[in-house]
């Protein structure tokens, strides 16, 4: 991504390039360092049901609150993180949080299934599957309250092996999800042989879908085909009313978006639970717009 290209296509090897390629190394190095000073913290994005706008879960999404720059989104430092092992460790740590977090809101009565990103290389592991489950069992959180999304560029690396963590996924109650559906290279031949749960159609079909008739076009598809294999659908990115409310009337069953929540701090997010939660029932909030 730092190498230039000629006129010709032939990559160049810039002085800028190899400093870049350095200072990314430097960050991964003090990445790894931040991961076991406690550095990574995780907001959690709600997710809506789209008629009802009852929250239904929520995504957990990774950032680093750097000492000197702040705190940084994933796109910072993940791509780094991914082309070496610090991932692994990385989402270990996002695993513990997230199932421990999951575990106490369970505990206070509030069910609120929480899915995690996983990314290729730690699906790949043998160990990946077994540690999920002694996670869960260490917290005595319901396997049905957590959720795990995988992107199809993921599951294409080694679609056998990973439809085999699936479904071992899958069998012990843990939901699966695909990540940026559309934006990758799933043959509409693989989808029904994968053990999955959920569609989350990416944001870039979402955005401005209702000026655009071929992104609204392609979430229609998207639709039909998850409803036809018994699969639940999931709008990322709605960013405004009119996205909301077509997606609503399209089929979508639940939103993701900053105009229904951005993602935030635990605590945040509980205090809403509570505001709004009856507490007899044990059902998440229900918030109204
Ligand atoms: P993703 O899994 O597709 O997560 C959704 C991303 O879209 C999040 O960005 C979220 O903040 C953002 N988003 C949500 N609603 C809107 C909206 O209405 N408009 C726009 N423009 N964006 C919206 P974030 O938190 O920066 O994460 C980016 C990506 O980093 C994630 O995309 C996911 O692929 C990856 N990621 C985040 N946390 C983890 C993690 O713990 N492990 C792994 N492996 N990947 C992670
Ligand atoms: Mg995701
Ligand atoms: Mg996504
Ligand atoms: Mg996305």
């Amino acid at each position: 991504r730092n190498a230039k290209r000629d006129r010709t296509g032939v990559v160049v090897w810039t002085a800028e390039t190899a400093t870049t390629h350095r200072a990314d190394l430097r960050q991964l190095t003090e990445l790894r360092t931040g991961i076991r000073a406690g550095h990574l913290r995780l907001h959690y994005q709600p997710l809506y049901r789209a008629r009802s706008r009852e929250i239904d879960g929520a995504e957990a999404l990774v950032r680093w609150q750097h000492p000197q720059r702040g705190m940084l989104p994933p796109g910072v430092f993940l791509p780094d993180a991914e082309r070496s092992d610090v991932i692994l460790e990385l989402t270990d740590w996002v695993l513990a949080e997230a199932v421990h977090q999951t575990a106490l809101w369970h505990r206070a009565g509030f069910d609120v299934p929480v899915s995690v990103n996983l990314s290729a290389a730690y699906l790949a592991q043998d160990r990946a599957v077994p540690t999920i489950l002694a996670l869960l069992d260490l917290e005595r959180l319901p396997a049905r309250l957590l959720m795990v999304e995988i992107t199809e560029t993921a599951v294409l690396t080694r679609p056998d092996q990973a439809a085999a963590r699936l479904a071992a996924i899958r069998a012990a109650g843990i939901r699966v999800a695909i990540d940026d559906f559309g934006t990758g290279y799933t043959s509409l031949g693989l989808l029904p042989e994968l053990p999955i749960d959920e569609l989350k159609i990416d944001r870039s079909f979402v955005m401005r879908m209702h000026d655009s008739p071929a992104r609204a076009t392609i979430i229609d598809s998207v639709i039909a085909i998850a409803r036809s294999l018994d699969l639940t659908v999931v709008a990322e990115g709605v960013e405004d009313e009119p996205t909301a409310a077509a997606l609503a009337e399209a089929g979508v069953d639940l939103l993701q978006g900053y105009h229904l929540d951005r993602p935030q701090p635990a605590d945040q997010l509980e205090s809403k639970f509570t505001q709004s939660s009856d507490g007899s029932t044990g059902h998440p909030a229900l918030v109204g717009f």
